[in-house]
Parts: structure tokens; C-alpha cells; sequence
């Protein structure tokens, strides 16, 4: 089958790899028919040494469940499903306490012995606690939206909820890629009245607009934090979903918080340490965040997509196949495009 390989920055290659197989009794095989990539490919592909082996891409997909191993008990052949970035057993603490990005079994698509989604097939471990039905025909016309709970609105729903958004509230995103204007739609779904959003692509922010931002911020830095200060009346905002990950972004974030108000991080650190200390101390300022449990998400966000309440995906301005995935890359890196859907 094919499959998405990454050897070196700026070096991603479509290949013919082993038919995805199942090898444990928990795991099921899928079909792919929608996968994407996502604003986390884009660090390899911006700075990965040179591999021989190469890397394996993608980690949100869509599919038709092709195989199942012996003990998988409620997932079924002809299932169309959405899988989370990572894989969880669904039975362990972690699990049960809404976190499967903890599972005792966790593992991330395109690792751990996993070939990656932007490719023809998938092997899924933990089929049962990993893969969620999807009640559609797999060419529905919501598949967009439905994709995007696979990752990145899932986790700019969990930048929110750790923000602590609430009714009234005023919250900020840092950060206009496809996580940061999902952040927009969850700050509005959890009743945010305030929202700004902080970035400088004009599509992108006029795109967050229509998701329901009321102010946008092209500043950066010193500049950014004072304009926040007087769209607030000085305080600054209660909540502020960070979707970047660099230093920049994350001092940004912990310097426009209203004091006792919180920073959900969501954009992988691209730095070992916290930025932002000392404006967080003397502002008694909550920092959490991580990758987010988007599989714990979908119970909730699902019913919303299924209605129409919230359309995410909209951050999908461009589809291609397998083949165009190469220049899916460069075109995102280039900023041509907001996130590039895949059809195999
Ligand atoms: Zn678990």
C-alpha cells in the first residue's frame, strides 16, 4: 500500500510500504478515506535530520473498518470511523478519568510500531478504546467537520476547557493556524463573550471572524500585550488558549491573563522550559495544558457537529490526494494553506 514517508526536513516522500496487517487480537485495520496534515508535521518537516528509515506521517484520519483481531468486541467490519491522534486501551485509570492521552497503553499514530493515517491504510491497536462509529456513510458531506475531531478541534476544545472559558468571559487565542481558530469556535461554544484572536494572516483571522471572534491582534510581543490590555479595559483576559508553542507565543499568553485567570497550552513546546514565570507568579495565573484527550471529546462535540451548532471544518481550504501530499506540505509551510485534506 502507500504511504506517507518523512527521511529529512523538507523531504517527504509517498512510498509503497507493507499492507497495514492486524498483529495483536485488540487491533483493527481501516481504510483510509480522509487524513490531513497537521500543523505538528510541519516542525519535522522544518527540521528533521536525515533518517534512512525514514518517518511514518500522519495521525488524523477517517475510515472504513476493514479487519478486526479476535478481541475486538464493539467494533465492527463496514464501521466508518474517526480515530483520535493517539491510541488508548479505554479501560485503564487514565482512561476512565477522561485522559487517554495518559493510557498506561498509549502510543501516538506513526510511531511506536504504527504506520502513520496519511496513507491507504491503518493499523489501529486498542480498536475498542481507540476507534469511535461514526453514525454516516463514509462520503457524508460533514466528513470535514467530522475530521476535524480526530485532532485539531478536539484540541482547541481542551485549550478552552483548561483556559476555564466560561459564560461572559474574555478569552484570547494565540495563535491563527487550524488549532488556534478551532480555539475560537470552542471559547464561542463555551460562552466566551469576548474573544480575540492574535494573528496576522488576514484569511486566517478573517476566518476566526466568522467562528466568532470579536477583536483580532496582528501585534506581537510587547505591542501585542498592550493592545490585549486596551481591548480590556487594562485587565487583560480571563482565559487564554495558547496554540503556538514557541516562547514568544507562550510569554505572550502568560502576559495577557487577568490576574487569577488561566492559559490552556495546546501548541507543542518547542522548548524545555516555561516561558512567562514571572508574569504567571504575581498574577496567580493557572498554566496547564497538553496533548490534548480528544478521544474523551467526542461524546461531547460530536452531537454538535451532527447538528450543525459548529462547522469546523471550514480550516480545510484544500483537498488533495495521496500523491499531492508532498506539496501539501510546502503549500501549508508556505502558508498557501490552512490545513490540506488528504483523500486517499
Ligand atoms: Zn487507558
Amino acid at each position: 500500500m502507500k504511504a506517507t514517508v518523512m527521511y529529512a526536513a523538507g523531504d517527504v516522500q509517498i512510498q509503497d510500504v507493507p499492507d497495514a496487517a492486524i498483529t495483536e487480537p485488540t487491533d483493527a485495520v481501516v481504510r483510509v478515506t480522509r487524513a490531513c496534515i497537521c500543523g505538528s508535521d510541519l516542525w519535522p518537516y522544518a527540521s528533521m535530520e536525515r533518517s534512512e528509515s525514514g518517518q511514518s506521517m500522519g495521525h488524523e484520519a477517517i475510515g472504513v473498518v476493514e479487519d478486526v483481531g479476535s478481541d475486538v468486541a464493539t467494533i465492527k467490519r463496514g464501521d466508518v470511523v474517526v480515530m483520535p491522534f493517539a491510541f488508548s486501551d479505554g479501560t485503564c485509570a487514565f482512561c476512565h478519568e477522561g485522559l487517554p492521552t495518559a493510557c498506561v497503553h498509549v502510543g501516538f499514530f506513526g510511531n511506536n510500531g504504527t504506520n502513520g493515517a496519511q496513507a491507504e491504510a491503518l493499523r489501529v491497536p486498542f480498536a475498542d478504546g481507540t476507534l469511535y462509529p461514526l453514525p454516516v456513510g463514509e462520503d457524508d458531506a460533514l466528513m470535514p467537520s467530522l475530521l476535524t475531531l480526530s485532532d485539531v478541534m478536539g484540541t482547541g476544545h481542551h485549550a478552552a476547557v483548561v483556559a476555564k472559558v466560561g459564560s461572559g468571559m474574555r478569552a484570547a487565542v494565540v495563535g491563527d493556524g487550524a488549532v488556534g481558530l478551532c480555539g475560537v469556535i470552542a471559547a464561542k461554544r463555551l460562552g466566551a463573550e469576548q474573544i480575540i484572536v492574535m494573528g496576522r494572516h488576514a484569511d486566517r483571522t478573517a476566518l476566526a471572524r466568522e467562528f466568532g471572534a470579536t477583536d483580532v491582534v496582528a501585534e506581537r510581543g510587547e505591542e501585542a500585550v498592550e493592545r490585549v490590555r486596551e481591548l480590556t479595559g487594562g485587565e487583560g483576559v480571563h482565559s487564554v488558549l495558547e496554540c503556538v508553542g514557541l516562547d514568544a507565543s507562550m510569554e505572550t499568553a502568560a502576559s495577557i491573563a487577568r490576574p487569577g485567570g488561566a492559559v490552556g497550552r495546546v501548541g507543542v513546546p518547542q522548548h524545555t522550559e516555561i516561558p512567562g514565570s514571572l508574569p504567571a507568579f504575581f498574577g496567580n495565573i493557572t498554566i496547564g495544558g497538553g496533548p490534548a484527550p480528544v478521544r474523551a471529546y467526542f461524546d461531547e462535540l460530536l452531537p454538535d457537529v451532527m447538528e450543525g451548532r459548529i462547522d469546523p471544518g471550514r480550516v480545510f481550504d484544500s483537498t488533495i490526494g495521496l500523491d499531492g501530499v508532498p506539496d501539501g506540505y510546502r503549500a501549508m509551510t508556505e502558508r498557501e494553506a490552512i490545513k490540506v485534506m488528504v483523500r486517499p
